[in-house]
C-alpha cells in the first residue's frame, strides 16, 4: 500500500522532510541502550560488588554510548546531499530551546549543587553554558550545536578526507587532555598547554575535540553501504577487545584524567555502527524521543530515588546496593520517558499529515538563489524592494519576507493596508510600502504600524493629508509619491508638476520615495522600447523639477522584474521585484536584455486517489467530455480549480513517477483525471506532480501558465487558500 506518508524509501524525493532514518532498527533499539548505558555511567551499578568491574563498564565499555549519538547525528542529519542539504540554524534553534529547556530543568538541582557559586560568575557561567554544562550530563547540548557547527564548516570548506583529517586530529588533541592526559601531562610544554585549555573549559571531552570526529564517522557511513556481517563481527571483537586493554592499561598506569576518549574508541564505534545499520525493518518513532528524555532526566530520577530511599528509610537495600540503585534510577527513568514519549506521539498523531492531500512546497533556498541573481543584475545603489503582495503571489507572505529579511532584505512592498499590517503584526520590520490605495480614514492605521502609503495624486494626497491633520496633529504619515508616466493606472501625470511639487508642502506627509511604473518594459519591440524611453525620461524630469526648486528629492524607483532585466542602467534607489523572485518568468519565450538564473520558488503537488480501468467508449467527469477509445488506466487526483489549478487548462499534464500523465475529462474544483495507462506501478497514494520537478521531467510554472492562457502571475497568486503551503 503507499498511502504510507513517511515514503520510506521510493518516495522519499518528494517527502524531503522525512527522514528515511526510520527503517534502521538496529540505530534505533541500541539508543535505549545508549541512554541506559549513560544512566549506568553515572550510577556505577558494580561498585558495591567489584571496583575493577565498575570501572571496565562505566570507564570503558559503556563510553560507546555518547559517541554512538553523535553518529546517529551525524548519519542522518546529512544523510545524502553533504551540509549544505540541511539547515544548520534549523539544527541550531531546535537544540537551543531543548538545551534552555533542559538547563531550566536542571536548574533547582544545579542552584543545590552550588553550581552557580562560582566565581568569577560571569566567565564561570559563560564555560558551563558554552562547553560543560550547567549541570553535569547538560554537556551534550553545547557540544552537539558546536561539534555540528564544526563539522558543517569543515565540509564547506574542505575535501572530505581533509575534513575528516583535522577531526581526527582534534581527537587527538582532545584525547592527550582526557585518558591520556597522565602521560601528555609529563611533558612541561604541553602540560602548560593544556593548563590553558582547562581555563577554557574543564574537560576536552566537548564539541571542539570530541564530537567532530564521530560525526564525520556518521557522516561518512551515510555514504556508503555498510560492511557485511562477516566483517563486523570480527571488526568488532578486535577492536572492542584492543579498546579494553587500552582502557586497562591506561587506569593501571592512572593515566585518565577523565575516561571518555580512547584511541580505540572511533575504530570500536566504526564496527558497532556498521553492524547495527544490518537490521532492517519498521522502527519505532517513539524510541528517538524515549532516548533523548530517558538521557535527559535521569538525573532527576538519582535525586528521586535517593530520596524516597531516605523517606521509607530503605537506604541500606536500595542505595548502597549499586546494582540495585542502578536498576530503580533506569526503571524510573525509563518509566518517565515512555509516558512523556507517549504522550508527546499522541498529541502529533492529533495533527494531520500536511501533504495528505494537495500542497505546494516552498523552496527557501531557490528564493534566496533568486534574489542573489537578481541583485547581481541591479544598478549600483539600488537595493531590492521585494514585492509580497497577494500573499508573495500565493507563496506565503510571511514566510517569503521573513526569509528576505533573514538574507538582508529591507524593503518590502504590498497592495493593501491589510497586508502591510500582516507583515508588521509577524515581525517584518524596514520599509513596507502600499501600493495600492488606502483609504485616507484608514490614516490612523499607516502610522500605527509603521507602514509607507503610496500617495496615488494630488487629490489624495489633499485628503490624506487633512485626515492626519484633524486626526494626529503632531504625527506625519510616511509616503511615496506615484507618478503617471503613461500607464494611466495610478499616479499624478509627469507633466503635473505644479501638484506634485504642491504635495511636498502639505505638512502631515512625510515624502521618502517618489516612483511609476514602466508598463510595456517586458516588450523588446521597438515601438514599446520608445515608449518606455519617454516614461523613463519624463520621470527623471519630474526629479530634475523638483531639485530645481531646491528640494531633497526622496528616494527613487521605476523598475519592477522586467524592468530591472531589461533597463538596467537606469539611476535609482529601489527595484520593485515580483514576479522573479519566485523564479518564474510572466510568459515562457520572453527573453530580457540581461539573462539571470532563475529557479521556480514553488512546486505544486497532490495525493492520487483511487484508480480506475476503463473500457473503450467509457467516459470521464462532468459532461462526459472525455471518451475513451480504447482501454485505459486512470487516476484521480486530489487537487482542482479552488486550488487555484485553473479549469480552463488544455493540454495538460501532471507528472507520475517522472513520467507525463495527461489530464483528460474536465477538472473539478476539488479533483482532476490523469490518464496513466502507460505509467506502470502506479497506485493510490502516490503522488502527482501538477508544477515541478518529478525526476527528470518538469513542468514549469510558465507551462502551466501557458495552457491556461494566461501569465504566471494571475497563476500563482490565485492558488486556492485550501493548498497546503509546506516550506523546505
Ligand atoms: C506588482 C507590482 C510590481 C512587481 O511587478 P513584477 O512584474 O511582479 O516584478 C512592481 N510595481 C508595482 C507598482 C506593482 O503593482
Amino acid at each position: 500500500m503507499k498511502y504510507s506518508m513517511k515514503n520510506k524509501n521510493s518516495g522519499s524525493k518528494l517527502d524531503n522532510g522525512g527522514p528515511p532514518a526510520m527503517d534502521y532498527v538496529g540505530i534505533d533499539r541500541f539508543r535505549i541502550a545508549a541512554a541506559v548505558m549513560v544512566i549506568a555511567i553515572h550510577t556505577s551499578p558494580l561498585l558495591s560488588f567489584s571496583k575493577a568491574g565498575d570501572m571496565v563498564l562505566t570507564g570503558i565499555l559503556a563510553r560507546v554510548a555518547v559517541p554512538f549519538f553523535f553518529m546517529a547525528t551525524g548519519f542522518f542529519l546529512f544523510q545524502g546531499g553533504g551540509a549544505n542539504s540541511f539547515s544548520y540554524m534549523k539544527f541550531l534553534r531546535k537544540n537551543m530551546l531543548l538545551y534552555g529547556a533542559a538547563i531550566l530543568l536542571f536548574l533547582p538541582l544545579s542552584i543545590y549543587a552550588g553550581h552557580f557559586n562560582q566565581s568569577p560568575f560571569l566567565p564561570e557561567l559563560l564555560k558551563d553554558i558554552v562547553f560543560n554544562g550547567t549541570f553535569y550530563h547538560l554537556w551534550y547540548f553545547p557540544a552537539v550545536m558546536l561539534g555540528v557547527g564544526v563539522v558543517v564548516i569543515l565540509q564547506r570548506y574542505l575535501r572530505f578526507q581533509t575534513a575528516f583529517t583535522i577531526s581526527f586530529v582534534l581527537y587527538l588533541v582532545g584525547l592527550l587532555g582526557d585518558s591520556y592526559y597522565g602521560f601528555s601531562s609529563q611533558a612541561p610544554f604541553i602540560r602548560e598547554v593544556y593548563h590553558i585549555l582547562f581555563q577554557c573549559f574543564d574537560y576536552t571531552r566537548n564539541g571542539l575535540f570530541f564530537t567532530p570526529v564521530y560525526l564525520m564517522l556518521g557522516i561518512f557511513l551515510s555514504k556508503r553501504k555498510p560492511l557485511p556481517l562477516s566483517q563486523c563481527i570480527p571488526g568488532l571483537s578486535v577492536s572492542l577487545s584492543l579498546l579494553l586493554a587500552e582502557g586497562l592499561l591506561l587506569h593501571y598506569f592512572s593515566a585518565p584524567r577523565h575516561d571518555s576518549m580512547y584511541l580505540m574508541l572511533p575504530v570500536t564505534m566504526y564496527f558497532l555502527f556498521q553492524l547495527l545499520l544490518l537490521p532492517k525493518g519498521q522502527a519505532v518513532k517513539t524510541r528517538r524521543t524515549v532516548s533523548l528524555l530517558i538521557y535527559l532526566i535521569h538525573p532527576w530520577c538519582i535525586v528521586l530515588v535517593r530520596g524516597f530511599a531516605k523517606v521509607i528509610k530503605a537506604q541500606e537495600a536500595i542505595v548502597h546496593n549499586s546494582i540495585i540503585f542502578f536498576l530503580a534510577v533506569t526503571a524510573l527513568s525509563v518509566f518517565l520517558a515512555a509516558a512523556a514519549g507517549y504522550l508527546w506521539e499522541r498529541r502529533k498523531a492529533g495533527k494531520t499529515c500536511r501533504k495528505g492531500r494537495a500542497w505546494a512546497e516552498i523552496s527557501r533556498s531557490r528564493l534566496r538563489h533568486n534574489l542573489t541573481q537578481l541583485e547581481s543584475a541591479l544598478p549600483e545603489n539600488c537595493r531590492a524592494m521585494a514585492v509580497v503582495k497577494a500573499d508573495a503571489y500565493g507563496h506565503g507572505a510571511v514566510a517569503v519576507a521573513a526569509e528576505l529579511q533573514a538574507t538582508g532584505v529591507k524593503a518590502f512592498a504590498v497592495a493593501s493596508l491589510e497586508e502591510g499590517i500582516q507583515l508588521r503584526k509577524n515581525g517584518i520590520r524596514g520599509t513596507i510600502l502600499i501600493m495600492g490605495c488606502t483609504h485616507p480614514q484608514n490614516a490612523v492605521h499607516l502610522i500605527r504600524y509603521r507602514l509607507v502609503q503610496t500617495v496615488v495624486d494630488h487629490d489624495y494626497a489633499i485628503a490624506l493629508n487633512r485626515e492626519l491633520a484633524s486626526g494626529f496633529k503632531h504625527r506625519k504619515a510616511e509616503v511615496h509619491i506615484k507618478i503617471d508616466t503613461g500607464m494611466h493606472r495610478l499616479g499624478e501625470g509627469c507633466d503635473h508638476l505644479k501638484q506634485i511639487s504642491d504635495m511636498f508642502q502639505l505638512p502631515n506627509l512625510k515624502i521618502s520615495g517618489m516612483y511609476t511604473h514602466l508598463c510595456a518594459a517586458d516588450s523588446r519591440l521597438e515601438e514599446d522600447v520608445r515608449f518606455t524611453g519617454r516614461q523613463i525620461e519624463c520621470f527623471y524630469q519630474v526629479a530634475e523639477y523638483l531639485k530645481g526648486l531646491g528640494a531633497h528629492l526622496p528616494a527613487l524607483h521605476l523598475q519592477s522584474s522586467y524592468g530591472i532585466l531589461n533597463y538596467p542602467e537606469l539611476r535609482c534607489d529601489f527595484a520593485r521585484i515580483g514576479i522573479a523572485l519566485y523564479g518564474a518568468m510572466s510568459q515562457e519565450d520572453d527573453r530580457t536584455k540581461v539573462s539571470v538564473d532563475l529557479k521556480p520558488v514553488m512546486s505544486i503537488r497532490a495525493r492520487i486517489s483511487v484508480i480506475k480501468k476503463l473500457s473503450e467508449n467509457e467516459t470521464v467527469g462532468y459532461g462526459r467530455q472525455f471518451k475513451a477509445d480504447r482501454q485505459m488506466r486512470i487516476a484521480t487526483v486530489s487537487i482542482g480549480y479552488a486550488d487555484g489549478i485553473p479549469r480552463n487548462l488544455s493540454g495538460g499534464r501532471v507528472l507520475i513517477n517522472g513520467m507525463a500523465a495527461p489530464i483528460i475529462g474536465r477538472i473539478c474544483m476539488d479533483q482532476l483525471t490523469v490518464d496513466i495507462t502507460h505509467i506502470p506501478g502506479v497506485g493510490p497514494g502516490d503522488i502527482a506532480t501538477i508544477m515541478g520537478q518529478d525526476g527528470k521531467e518538469k513542468i514549469t510554472p510558465e507551462q502551466l501558465a501557458r495552457g491556461a492562457g494566461t501569465i504566471t502571475n494571475e497563476l500563482f497568486s490565485r492558488l486556492g487558500s485550501r493548498l497546503e503551503r509546506i516550506y523546505l
